[in-house]
């Protein structure tokens, strides 16, 4: 069964910070906060829409849910609890920061329907979230999560990579803290520059210096696997695409297939491990694999990239579908 979200942003209202990255208004690529009419209105039209409405949740998104400024906070809260119920949606779900949850926020969201909690956690490394100014330390990403899970609620963890300050080595220690913390879904933002941000000053005056595409590609490539075979839900890889990120990109990591092609990475890397170890480092000639049916595409690549390569490298692969094979896996076929 497949989980939809009834998507409504909220731009950065009630956020006592300015994080190195962030330009809320243009990610939500809306300007203003939406009223309870809105809200209601948003609502109303996904509802004659979703058929399957137990496995859709009302999900607000773009700002701190839990840092708005409280009267605004219930109304929004009140102005979906007509859609929620016995033939309603299955929840609601909102993202806030880690520091910005404590007992007294979760009785309230539990009271109020909530289902899910993401965090922004973005690194778990102390020195980068300081030198991109979250005002918060990694330790707050543990305790928060701790806290959402006593109180029942799904926990999701939001992290960026190719951040200011973040050595390879950071972007991999962070994947390896946020699966002990094994969080029920994980987000991976590779960092888009937006006009108007500090990040955007710190790259134009040459103090921060991206990493090539390709390498966030493959670190990204990397986590996407080891998450999904840790059994944690990867539910987004990439920025969404909007106009305005688009517009007001000025440097960063952004794709509109940004997880076609990790995905089409996991599968390169997966069939040329598979050729070394059946057929040595010099072989040429036709090669048969099976992989999971939902991923026969993936496996060819991003517009059959990887059958493209392996053929400049004299070796024509040949894809199978086999449902026993798991996801991000491969198996030899003769
Ligand atoms: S915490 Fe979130 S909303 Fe606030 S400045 Fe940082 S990224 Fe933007």
């Amino acid at each position: 069964m497949s989980h939809s979200n009834v998507s409504i942003f909220i731009p950065h209202i009630g956020c006592p910070n300015m994080c190195s990255f962030c330009n809320q208004r243009i990610i939500s690529g809306t300007q203003t906060a939406p009223t309870g009419e809105d809200v209601r209105q948003i609502c109303s039209q996904a509802f004659n829409e979703i058929k399957d409405k137990k496995n859709a949740e009302i999900a607000f998104f773009g700002g701190s849910f839990t840092a708005i400024e409280n009267d605004y906070m219930m109304l929004l809260l009140e102005s979906v609890q007509e859609f929620l119920g016995e033939d309603g949606f299955g929840g609601i779900r909102i993202s806030t920061r880690p520091d910005c949850i404590d007992d007294k926020i979760l009785t309230l969201l539990k009271k109020y329907k909530v289902t899910s909690i993401e965090l922004g956690a973005q690194s778990m490394q102390d020195d980068v979230l300081e030198a991109n100014n979250r005002g918060h330390k990694s330790c707050d990403v543990v305790n928060a999560s701790n806290l959402i899970r006593n109180y029942g609620f799904e926990l999701g963890l939001q992290m960026m990579v190719g951040l200011y300050k973040s050595s390879l080595q950071d972007e991999y220690d962070t994947m390896r803290k946020i699966i002990r913390i094994h969080p029920d879904t994980v987000r991976i933002y590779p960092v888009v520059v937006l006009a108007g941000t500090e990040l955007a000053r710190f790259f134009e005056s040459g103090e921060y210096v991206p990493e090539p595409f390709d390498t966030i590609v493959g670190i990204c490539a990397d986590m996407l696997s080891e998450f999904e075979n840790n059994g944690i839900s990867v539910i987004k890889c990439g920025l969404h695409a909007s106009e305005g990120v688009e517009g007001d990109m000025v440097a960063g990591y952004y794709h509109p297939a940004f997880r076609e092609l990790c995905e089409s990475r996991i599968y390169r890397s997966l069939t040329e491990q598979l050729i070394i170890q059946h057929k040595g480092t010099d072989y040429v000639g036709k090669i048969c694999f099976a992989v999971n049916p939902s991923c026969i595409s993936k496996a060819l690549g991003h517009k059959k990239s990887n059958y493209d390569y392996f053929k400049s490298h004299g070796i024509e692969i040949k894809v199978v579908a086999d449902e026993k094979v798991l996801k991000y896996k491969c198996e030899l076929r003769r």
